[in-house]
């Protein structure tokens, strides 16, 4: 006999019972969550400082939260652009989990924000399983990841409906045809928006908050 119980189901319960709490707390303050996720070098602050500037500019209030094993790099990055933000050291854990971003939205001033990123820790696979409590996901992934970066990672694709292919304008350098993992997408995430995006230059911004419903 191999009856070998983990409490896993137990533990992912938990979980979700936390997530729904922050999404309760968001959903009370007026605040939109977007947990951004992707790997390491994928453009996710980039992407975010941008977002935040567009939407600064039509009056819609921003703050980020910074999800990093270590190091307060993006959290320097999100104070220097003014955005309200505050960051999350996982330490010993490769995702940010419904338990630590309560931690930090109970210190955060939500009344000072709309729209709330929190940048998830960089990789596509640990996030995956950990809801925060954010209304929307978002994945940014980065041509120079190589073509088969959605055939790794059905798991976080599939739950995705927003995804954000960035660093355009490097696809021709690095050989890769975004076409490519748009179909791959289409394959595990039929319904899902994706966008062609280059944070540098701002390219598909606009178009990536339409997606996320944050602009008309
Ligand atoms: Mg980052």
């Amino acid at each position: 006999m191999h009856e070998i119980r983990t409490g896993f189901g137990d533990v992912l319960k938990r979980q979700l019972e936390l997530a729904e709490r922050n999404y309760e707390l968001l959903a009370d303050q007026g605040v939109r969550g977007i947990n951004v996720m992707g790997a390491i070098g994928s453009g996710k602050t980039s992407l975010i400082l941008r977002m935040a500037e567009r939407l600064l500019a039509r009056g819609v209030r921003v703050g980020a939260i910074a999800g990093d094993v270590a190091g307060d790099d993006d959290f320097k990055k999100f104070q220097a652009a003014g955005l309200p933000s505050a960051l999350i050291n996982t330490e010993d854990q490769c995702h940010l989990d419904p338990h630590r971003v309560r931690h930090a939205l109970d210190e955060f001033p939500l009344t000072e924000v709309d729209v709330l990123f929190v940048e998830n820790v960089g990789n596509l696979v640990c996030p995956a399983d950990f809801p925060l409590g954010c209304e929307q996901d978002l994945v940014v992934i980065s041509v120079t990841e190589g073509e088969d970066m959605i055939r790794k990672h059905p798991k976080m694709f599939a739950q995705t409906d927003v995804v954000a292919i960035n660093k355009m304008d490097l696809a021709e350098v690095v050989g890769v045809d975004p076409q490519r993992l748009v179909e791959d997408y289409r394959r595990v995430n039929p319904h899902g928006r994706v966008v062609l995006t280059d944070a540098k230059s701002g390219r598909g911004v606009e178009e990536l908050l339409s997606a996320l419903g944050l602009i008309r």
